[in-house]
């Protein structure tokens, strides 16, 4: 892969990292750090309680996109990165532009 692609490849995981951890930061003073106590009303508690389901859910997502995201940037220091971890092979840019961070190419991707 050229350096210039690998470049680019380099600044959107950095980016996406940062973004992640940003999101990751807001969601988890949402679900860990409360500095209010649970509201007293009912029906006012289970709305929150809704909203923590979807929040940790989002929370649950965004840390498996982080840890992606941190593998291809090892991938990307150790000069591995656009190989696929599966079979060696190089990872079309057409597929690493749509997914930076995937370690798979096209066919591997499609056994999992
Ligand atoms: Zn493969």
């Amino acid at each position: 892969m050229d350096n210039t692609l690998k470049d680019k490849f380099n600044k959107e995981l950095q980016s996406e990292q940062e973004r992640l951890t940003a999101l990751l930061e807001r969601t988890g003073k949402h679900l860990y750090k409360r500095d209010e106590p649970y509201s007293a009303d009912f029906a006012e508690q289970a709305v929150e309680t809704e909203n923590n389901e979807v929040v940790e859910a989002l929370d649950q997502e965004n840390k498996v996109a982080l840890r992606e995201v941190k593998l291809a940037l090892d991938r990307m220091e150790a000069g591995e990165y656009g190989n696929c971890t599966e079979c060696g092979a190089a990872i079309a840019s057409d597929r690493l532009f749509s997914i930076p961070h995937t370690r798979f190419c096209i066919s591997c991707a499609q056994k999992q």
